[in-house]
Formats: structure tokens, C-alpha cells, sequence
């Protein structure tokens, strides 16, 4: 049966975590299939694991009928506040009731992925990259999810076969440089698949970087083994993008993963949402990408939350991003500080997005605002240049 909270037993259950340092039972297994097999799936489980409240009973509820259904492994439910809803953790994780209601802007696939795709399973949105969709499984479901029109589907890893035509069309198209693997995670799959997939892609001569992308150090950091890495390391260049969004995801087991990446040659970027009531918070973010750095993870960008449907109550304006990285600027150093980017609806490509620094222009001179608030004004060369 699940458990009903009061707000009562809120506070008495408060006052109780404050007294036990430790509410979960560790991280869960070692080995990350046994960590997938022991994931929270159902409303019930979930319910036994936290203290829920009506909104997210009602969301997990739903869940298990139709949407993006529940997957938190051992290790991310252990990072969850058992008590606490506002936990940013658990928000990334436990369904809430919101997720059923509909608010303007919100479409199924903002990105418009399935108007770009260019064979099965992979979309094209750039000239010179494209996106390949493995698998539809994840270790953990985050609720922002813009895929979640097809993540969790039960379809798992994409038979060999089925990638043939998107791995011919990349062999035809030269002009493609930058193959994006993704999915759901493609560090979800078995790692003997994931290298013949990465081995048939390297063959390519025209393909000069491939990204994976993948949320698994953040959700499942024991997946990232010393095995792991030596079986993908002989296909560089690889990059791995991969999603921290809050600096309590930054665990001794998440950072040994990055640096395990780092240590075995990958370029280790990330990938941020912008959430309400998650990360919308100047110190949060400069502790979240200051951490990031310190484990060798470069701040790439923060997003712009994806309109994607039932996500209303988790996205911001988009000025509040703007802020935000108005009042990093200047107090992070630059190779902390990420890319603001809105992903335009339909898939019409990213636009950057900065404070107005520019605050007047003049036939040759520009007014700059800097990071302290002062108007400095910048003087073009005379123009003719030396002659
Ligand atoms: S890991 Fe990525 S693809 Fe999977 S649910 Fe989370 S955001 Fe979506």
C-alpha cells in the first residue's frame, strides 16, 4: 500500500532526517545490470522507497498507464531526499501530477526530430551532423525529457539490421563530419553492441568526431568500468556529452566516472537544463559548473528547457536564463561558464542566447557593458586600414 503524506508527517518526517545522516541504504550494487535490474519501475516501489506526496502518487500512477514511464536506479533514488518533494534529485526523477496537464507551447516533439529524419533512427538537422537514436532505454527517466515521446517505449537497442540504412546514408553523405549517438542512452546498451556500432561508424572516412550522449555518468556512474572505456577508447576521437544538472549529482562515484573518461582520452562535455526550482539559481549553477570543471567536465551548454509536453511546471521564461548567466558572467571563469541556447521549437536549429552587452552602436564606435555595470566605449580603426 502506498504511503500518504500529511503535512504533519511531512514535519515529523523532516525532524526525523535531520537526526539520520544517512536515509537510504547506500548506493545500491556495485555492477551496473544488477543496478538496472534493481531499479524503482512502479508507482509502488516507489512509494516504498520515498515518503510520496498526493501529487507525486498521482504522477507515478499515471506513469505506469501512458507517458514516459519510471526508471531510477538504486544509485540516483540513494542522491533522492526520501521527505523532501523540492529535492532537486528526486524533482528530476519522480513523476508529479503536472505532468498531465497541458500548457501553451508544449508539443510532443519540440525538436520536430521526426520531420528531420533522413532514414530510420536518424535525424538530420545540420549539414554537417546528424543524430542517431540507438536504443529507447535509459537508466534513469528524467521527467524534462525531450525525447520522451519515444524513450521507454520497450523497444530497447535497435537491432544491427534496422541501423543499416542510417549507416549507409552517413557512408553517401559526405558532407556529414559528426555523428551525435544517442537515444534513450546508448550506455544503456550491452558494451560488445555499442563497439560494433562505433566500429561500423569510425570505418567511415568522411566522419571525424563521434559524440555519445549519454546521462549514465550521472545516473549510473559504476556503468562507466575500466572495460568500458578500453573497448570504446580504440575508436577515437570520441566525445562524451553528457547531463549534470545539479551539484548534488556530482558524487565521488560520478566525478570517478568523468575522470575515468578523461583519463582514457574523451573529451567530456555537458549538457544542462535550465529547471525551475532545480537549477534556476545563481549559486547552484556556480556550484554545479565549478564542480564540473574541477572534474574535468567542460560547462558546453545551458539549455533552454524544451517545450516538450507535460514539462510546463519544470520550465522557466527565458529571461530568466538570460539573468542567470548575466550574473555568472564576470564571477565564473570562461571555461566554467557555458553557451546559453534555446533549441527553437520544430527543430529550426539552436540560437544562442547572452545579456545585452552591446548597449549602443555608432558609426565607428561601439558602448560595451561590462560584468561590473561600467559603459566602455570601443573604437573602430579608421577605415582603409594601412593604405
Ligand atoms: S537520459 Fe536522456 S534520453 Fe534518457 S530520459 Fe534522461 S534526458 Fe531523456
Amino acid at each position: 500500500m502506498a504511503a500518504l503524506v500529511t503535512p504533519t508527517s511531512l514535519v515529523r518526517a523532516k525532524r526525523a532526517r535531520a537526526k539520520s545522516a544517512v536515509p537510504h541504504k547506500g548506493r545500491g550494487p556495485k555492477d551496473w545490470q544488477a543496478q538496472m535490474r534493481a531499479s524503482v519501475r512502479s508507482s509502488a516501489e516507489l512509494a516504498a522507497a520515498l515518503v510520496l506526496t498526493p501529487e507525486e502518487l498521482e504522477g507515478a500512477r499515471r506513469a505506469e498507464r501512458e507517458g514516459l514511464p519510471i526508471a531510477i536506479t538504486p544509485y540516483y533514488l540513494s542522491l533522492c531526499d526520501r521527505h523532501d518533494p523540492s529535492c532537486p534529485v528526486r524533482m528530476q526523477c519522480v513523476p508529479v501530477a503536472a505532468e498531465g496537464k497541458a500548457v501553451p507551447g508544449d508539443l510532443e516533439d519540440p525538436l520536430g526530430e521526426v520531420a528531420h529524419e533522413v532514414a530510420p533512427h536518424l535525424v538530420q538537422r545540420y549539414p554537417d551532423r546528424v543524430l542517431l537514436l540507438v536504443t529507447d532505454r535509459c537508466a534513469v527517466y528524467c521527467r524534462f525529457c525531450t525525447r520522451s515521446r519515444m524513450v521507454g517505449d520497450g523497444g530497447g537497442p535497435v537491432p544491427d539490421a534496422a541501423l543499416e540504412p542510417a549507416l549507409r546514408y552517413i557512408a553517401e553523405h559526405p558532407e556529414v563530419r559528426d555523428v551525435i549517438v544517442s537515444g534513450g542512452d546508448p550506455l544503456a546498451m550491452a558494451t560488445a553492441r555499442l563497439e560494433r556500432l562505433l566500429a561500423r561508424i569510425r570505418a567511415i572516412p568522411s566522419v571525424d568526431t563521434i559524440r555519445l550522449a549519454t546521462r549514465i555518468p550521472v545516473t549510473l556512474p559504476m556503468r562507466v568500468t575500466k572495460e568500458l572505456v578500453s573497448a570504446l577508447k580504440k575508436h577515437h576521437p570520441i566525445w562524451v556529452m553528457t547531463h549534470f544538472n545539479h551539484p548534488k549529482e556530482l558524487t565521488p562515484e560520478s566525478v570517478r566516472a568523468c575522470e575515468r573518461l578523461a583519463d582514457a582520452g574523451f573529451p567530456v562535455m555537458n549538457q544542462s537544463v535550465l529547471l525551475a526550482g532545480i537549477n534556476d539559481d545563481v549559486d547552484v549553477l556556480e556550484r554545479l559548473f565549478r564542480g564540473l570543471v574541477r572534474a574535468r567536465v567542460r560547462p558546453y551548454y545551458l539549455l533552454q528547457a524544451d517545450p516538450v509536453r507535460g514539462t510546463g511546471h519544470l520550465r522557466t521564461p527565458l529571461d530568466r536564463g538570460i539573468g542567470l548567466m548575466g550574473a555568472l558572467q564576470g564571477r565564473l571563469t570562461s571555461i566554467a561558464l557555458p553557451k546559453f541556447i534555446c533549441d527553437t521549437p520544430g527543430g529550426k536549429g539552436k540560437v544562442p542566447l547572452t545579456p545585452d552587452w552591446v548597449v549602443a552602436r555608432r558609426p565607428g564606435e561601439t558602448v560595451l557593458r561590462t560584468f561590473r555595470g561600467e559603459d566602455v566605449t570601443y573604437v573602430d580603426p579608421p577605415a582603409g586600414g594601412r593604405g
